[in-house]
């Protein structure tokens, strides 16, 4: 597998970090989880067309992981590619159906198909060879979490989530662990995760969970600066460390 970061940010606008997004390859098939505004344009900047784009996985339904879905259905539409399918929590019918609703001369020009999951459901995504099992965050909406095996290889990622056993329990022989770190260190907030809410799991938890490398998604420009101690705090508990993403980085799993 290979994962490549299209966007490592938020609702707020910061530099060089767009909104929520990121491209899974399995056996050469790219699968995008999530699509938040910026990620179409980053797609245009990474090794991927868009029009490779024909699978996405959404972790829930705010703006800033779903807002370029419509718009990449749209490029991909002007560029003679109209089929997608699209996986996502209860409601993304109802979302994609108000969508085309409003932009009705979509209508009948693209093939769009949903497909809800819901926690503890596995689904592969077709022709695909791989297991996505899914697993609730704890999150203001319905959130939801992925585990993706393929071929040995195993990523989890937790879409926006305090630290929190459903998406953690995902977490036994995992090589790469995709978290949100939305905020620094200290930072009161529920709903999301700061670095020492998830230290804090592991310290209680961490025997159950054995992780390779976690790589730090999500942030608030609140965390810029915080970069490093956060690293620092974090990477004791992974078996090769920690990393902050960023941006277009790609890494092999
Ligand atoms: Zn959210
Ligand atoms: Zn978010």
């Amino acid at each position: 597998m290979k994962i490549t970061f299209l966007g490592t940010g938020v609702a707020i606008p910061q530099p060089g970090r767009v909104q929520s997004g990121m491209i899974i390859e399995i056996d050469s098939k790219p699968i995008l989880f999530d699509c938040g505004g910026g990620v179409l344009n980053r797609i245009f900047e990474s090794s991927y067309d868009h029009t490779d784009i024909d699978t996405i996985v959404l972790s829930h339904l705010h703006l800033d992981h779903v807002s370029d879905v419509l718009c990449l259905i749209k490029a991909n539409w002007l560029c003679d590619k109209t089929d997608v399918t699209i996986y996502g929590p209860k409601g993304t019918q109802q979302w994609i159906s108000g969508l085309l609703e409003v932009y009705d001369y979509m209508q009948g020009n693209v093939d769009i198909s949903v497909t809800e999951v819901a926690a503890g459901e596995v689904f592969a995504p077709d022709g695909v060879n791989c297991n996505i099992t899914c697993a609730s965050g704890v999150h203001s909406v319905p959130s939801l979490g992925y585990r993706i095996e393929s071929g040995g290889a195993t990523v989890v990622y937790s879409g926006d989530t305090e630290p929190c056993g459903p998406i953690m329990n995902l977490c036994g022989d995992v090589d790469v662990l995709v978290h949100e770190c939305s905020f620094p260190i200290g930072f009161e907030v529920t709903n999301h995760t700061t670095p020492d809410m998830l230290a804090g799991y592991m310290d209680e938890h961490g025997q159950d969970i054995n992780v390779d490398r976690l790589y730090l998604t999500h942030l608030y420009p609140h965390m810029q600066g915080h970069e490093g101690e956060s690293v620092e705090l974090l990477q004791q508990y992974f078996k090769r460390g920690a990393w902050v993403a960023s941006d277009l980085l790609e890494i092999e799993v």
